[in-house]
């Protein structure tokens, strides 16, 4: 039996190919990165066919250099990203539009105005926002002649991008996707696991062009007669593959900015803190839930200190530099707001903007530097208490991946902040590694206590601070988030 399986990770920006061994380990990679189409100022747009060429590309250099069987194949996608095509022809009736994408910000005021918001919370787990699929579908039947009529007689198929990759690899035999990106699209019911005929009629989206929805560990298809034994939508993807399987275990992805997901078991928690609930995965008849929340700039008040303020000539010098602070100099007062957009969970403040606060006539450049780093754990903790006071559950272990969790100060002074331990992996991988490590589950070569052997840590980073100081540095923070909030109480 081959215990080699394949991840396809098709990304925002690259689609990637990963060699996986059912231990885990990494075997090889391939990417390929694909065209950002910006039409119109807060427009974005792929051209799906050219998404498919660089996904099948990668996947086939991987075959030819492989004597390996393969096992399986795993589909882990961009969430949000809306295709529509014919059912006939397998073409697209219009560019794929991007999650980033804001043209439809107007609809989603006017359904908000029209009071659906509540219903869409409960019904869905998510807001009414642009970022997701619904609104973004009826905006390209609205807009492509003749589609909406073509739609309701059954002649077009609607897909995020792992159901858009699955039929072309099964070629067009079949339509289908799993909860875990089906929850992102403002049509499904997270609590009967079934599409939504209310959310459906608001959004005027007709059912004929859905695809089904199966477990997130099934067999959808296969492709040269390898199953395509798991999809799931990346950062649900990237929740599994860093084994949070049990409730109040948590990632948070590190990069431009922060993802960070928080298994909540069988539960769907209220969220007055304005938290998205969302579907982690189905297995066996079983649906997992998670919170969602995110920090817009993360990563992004690094690339600030080294392209805005040249205060940095690379991100990673930011760690040493801000280890040779000490924590008892004047200058660890200092405290640095990104707010260059807002503010997010759980203040929601679109009209705060970002401050340096604590200055003393001491303080230089360092200082600026190490408050902007521990800002990327300030924010994280703020997400993270709305997610344990929403969802009651106590936060067990941190995981980190992405790119700044690299940073070995910003992860020790996160420990010490929350007051848990961090577990940052070997392996970067933890998206590509979920979807395959799932699709061996559903071939039966792995079960879910087995997977935890597969992860290899790197480091563990315990707290090493009193309650006292962690309480201190709170109150720092609070007190400066506060003086740029336009909506505080
Ligand atoms: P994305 O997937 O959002 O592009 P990545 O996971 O590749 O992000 O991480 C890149 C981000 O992380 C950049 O914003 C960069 O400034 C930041 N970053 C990378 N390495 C470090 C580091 N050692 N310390 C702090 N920030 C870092």
């Amino acid at each position: 039996m081959s215990n080699f399986i394949i991840s396809l990770d098709s990304g925002t920006t690259s689609a990637r190919a990963v060699l996986f061994e059912t231990t885990g380990e990494v075997h090889a990679i391939e990417q390929k990165e694909f065209t950002q189409i910006y039409p119109e100022s807060g427009w974005v747009e792929h051209d799906p066919l050219e998404i498919l060429k660089a996904q099948t590309d990668v996947l086939h250099s991987l075959l030819e250099n492989t004597n390996h069987p393969i096992l399986a194949l795993g589909i882990t996608n961009q969430r949000e990203t809306t295709v529509v095509w014919d059912r006939e022809t397998g073409k697209p009736i219009y560019h794929a539009i991007v999650w980033q994408d804001k043209r439809t910000a107007e609809t989603c005021q006017e359904l908000k105005a029209s009071g659906l918001s509540d219903y869409c919370k409960k019904a869905t787990g998510l807001v009414l926002d642009p970022y997701f699929s619904g609104t973004k579908i009826a905006w390209i039947l609205d807009h492509v002649a003749g589609a909406r009529e073509r739609a309701e007689r059954g002649e077009l198929c609607f897909g995020t991008i792992d159901t858009w990759l699955l039929w072309n690899l099964t070629d067009g035999r079949v339509h289908a996707t799993d909860p875990s990106n089906a929850s992102r699209t403002l049509l499904y019911n997270i609590e009967k696991m079934d599409w939504d005929e209310h959310m459906l009629d608001a959004l005027k989206v007709p059912k004929a062009i859905l695809p089904e929805v199966k477990e997130s560990a099934s067999v959808f298809g296969t492709y040269k007669d390898i199953p395509i034994a798991a999809m799931m939508g990346d950062q649900q993807s990237a929740l599994f593959g860093q084994t949070c399987f049990t409730p109040g275990t948590a990632k948070n992805t590190y990069g431009t900015g922060c993802f960070m997901l928080m298994n909540t078991g069988s539960a769907i928690p209220a969220t007055p803190s304005g938290l998205l609930n969302t579907v982690a995965w189905q297995i066996g008849g079983e649906t997992t839930y998670a919170l969602e929340g995110s920090v817009f700039v993360a990563g992004a008040a690094i690339q600030w200190l080294r392209d805005g303020l040249k205060l940095i000539e690379s991100s990673e010098v930011s760690e040493e530099i801000s280890q040779r602070e000490s924590d008892d100099h004047p200058d660890s007062q200092v405290v640095v707001v990104p707010a260059f957009a807002g503010l997010g969970t759980p203040y929601w403040d679109m009209d705060a903007r970002g401050a340096v606060l604590g200055l003393t006539r001491d303080s230089g450049a360092d200082a600026i530097i190490r408050a902007a780093l521990e800002s990327l754990a300030f924010q994280s903790m703020d997400v993270l208490k709305a997610m344990q006071e929403d969802s009651g559950i106590s936060l067990f272990t941190l995981q980190v991946d992405g790119g700044a969790s690299a940073n070995n100060y910003l992860m020790q002074f996160q420990s010490d902040l929350l007051g848990v331990n961090i577990e940052r992996p070997k392996s970067v991988e933890s998206t590509a590694a979920g979807v395959a490590l799932m699709a061996a589950v559903t071939m039966g070569e792995k079960v879910l206590s087995e997977l935890k052997c597969t992860r290899e840590i790197d480091v563990v980073f315990s707290p090493e601070k009193s309650v006292d100081w962690r309480e201190k540095k709170a109150a720092l923070w609070n007190d400066a988030v506060n003086r740029v909030r336009t909506n505080a109480v």
